[in-house]
């Protein structure tokens, strides 16, 4: 493990809340660290990316499952800071491939691919599948958080979000598979679709949703 960096070492977050609650997100994503910062804005947290306070955020995620991967990580921020700390992971899990990608969803298309690849060869495993009834899959997040107590408390909140996968690719916007996802009750694909909507009815809105509800009832 690499050396901690100072916990007081200025973050690369603004610090907007004096005297707020840290919560560490483990993740050098930045995009992550400001959508969670806006949904907890005014409820006295302030969250950092891991990367604040360690060189070393690149966690192995050998687990199994979203749930074992995301505990890695949340633990892993834990032991890292001593502060409560918050991970996530997500899955696609596509019905004609038996649940695949899911919780290998990341590294589909080999160690290394990029989002691009991992599209291409997921349209490839399911060029046999013409009926667009059959192309359901669904997004899985799964939100880990550890928090100091007498032992070590571990929560955990879920969110899913079903749809289908189109043929070809449509939209900009977005991230992975967002291009070839078009949400039940919808016409457009996340890559199509306003961020805030997506934001509102995704998987990992949906999972933050539930842990902010938790959040509130302290
Ligand atoms: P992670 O757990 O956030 O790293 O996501 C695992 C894999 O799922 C990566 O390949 C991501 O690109 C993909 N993924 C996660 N969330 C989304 C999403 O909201 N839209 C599209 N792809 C996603």
């Amino acid at each position: 493990m690499a050396a901690s960096k100072d916990p007081t070492f200025e973050s690369s977050t603004p610090h907007r809340k004096p005297g707020a609650r840290t919560l560490v997100l483990a993740t050098g994503n930045p995009a992550k660290v400001r959508e969670l910062n806006e949904l907890l804005d005014g409820r006295g947290w302030e969250v950092r990316p891991l990367s604040d306070f360690t060189d070393d955020i690149d966690i192995e995620e050998y687990g199994t499952t979203l749930d074992e991967n995301a505990e890695i990580k949340a633990r892993f921020a834990f032991e890292t800071t001593g502060l409560p700390s918050l991970a996530d992971d997500t899955g696609l899990e596509v019905d004609a491939l038996s649940g695949r990608p899911g919780v290998l969803s990341a590294r589909y298309a080999g160690p290394g691919a990029g989002a691009e690849q991992n599209r291409r060869k997921l349209l490839e495993e399911l060029a046999g599948v013409i009926d667009p009834g059959k192309r359901t899959a669904r997004f899985r997040t799964v939100l880990i958080y550890a928090e100091p107590g007498r032992n070590l408390q571990i929560r955990r909140f879920d969110g899913v979000c079903e749809g289908c996968i189109l043929t070809e690719e449509r939209g900009t916007g977005g991230f992975g598979y967002d291009p070839l996802f078009v949400p039940d009750g919808h016409v457009e694909t996340f890559a199509e679709m306003d961020a805030a909507l997506k934001n509102r009815i995704s998987h990992r809105g949906r999972a933050l949703n539930r842990f902010l509800e938790e959040m509130a009832s302290r």
